[in-house]
């Protein structure tokens, strides 16, 4: 029985991820006619509900377009992976909790939604924030963890103050104007603040900055002023939460 649900949550997770990335890439090229199903990125054709199927569509049209066969971008079918198996993980954390596994999940999407935009635009919109941040209450109400004192509003502004002071001083320094990290990453660290403990928010931004660093690492990047944030914040927030709770 708990095989045949984690199954169905696998497959569930995938498909929502096959969701989740189509709308993401679709954001990020700013593209206004909104179909919900996919396209090919070279001749345009939308794809058949044979390629829609996650993993298995892209295996059996070999990875290419069926119209003008040109190849399609492993990346959708590896964020579909990671998304279904995110989902899996979230089940097996969360399996005597199905409240907190729902909303647990919302919040899974929306970090794989922001985290797929600011890689693609280096942007994060505030609406989305503020869907997280509406999920991630009712995520921490329903595990017992929703603890908002006047001390939570204190603690909710020390990113931006760190943000100021920290740029100010180096601007000071080098006579260069320094940004160290974007206004969008300062939001999201914002609602982090008010809603976790200080201990929690501490190891989230160490955590992130570890994963930034490796990530950093592997693409080799030489301007480092311009780095997409978030996915590593997300990374470290998703891995925080399983972990406390495993
Ligand atoms: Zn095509």
């Amino acid at each position: 029985m708990f095989i045949l649900a984690g199954i169905s949550i696998l497959i569930l997770g995938l498909y929502i991820g096959s969701f989740v990335t189509a709308v993401a890439f679709r954001i990020a090229s700013e593209e206004k006619t909104f179909v919900l199903r996919s396209k090919c990125d070279n001749c345009e054709v939308v794809l058949s509900f044979l390629h829609l199927i996650p993993i298995l569509g892209y295996i059996l049209c070999k990875g290419k377009c069926i119209k003008c066969k040109k190849s399609i971008s492993i990346k959708y079918t590896i964020w579909e992976v990671l998304h279904g198996c995110a989902y899996l993980l979230n089940f097996y954390v969360f399996q005597n909790n199905m409240l907190a596994f729902f909303l647990f999940c919302s919040v899974t999407s929306i970090l794989f939604l922001i985290s797929i935009i600011d890689i693609q635009v280096m942007y994060i919109y505030d609406i989305h924030i503020i869907i997280l941040f509406i999920f991630f209450v009712g995520f921490l109400y329903s595990v017992g963890e929703l603890k908002i004192t006047p001390f939570s509003f204190i603690k909710a502004g020390i990113p931006l103050c760190f943000k100021v002071l920290y740029e100010n001083i180096r601007t000071k320094i080098t006579k260069e104007k320094v940004i160290v990290i974007g206004i969008g990453d300062i939001k999201l660290f914002t609602i982090l603040f008010f809603l976790l403990d200080f201990s929690k928010s501490i190891m989230i931004i160490l955590e992130a900055g570890l994963i930034g660093m490796l990530f950093g690492l592997l693409k080799r990047q030489v301007d480092d002023n311009h780095y997409p944030f978030i996915p590593s914040i997300s990374l470290s927030l998703y891995t925080l939460f399983i972990w406390v709770f495993l």
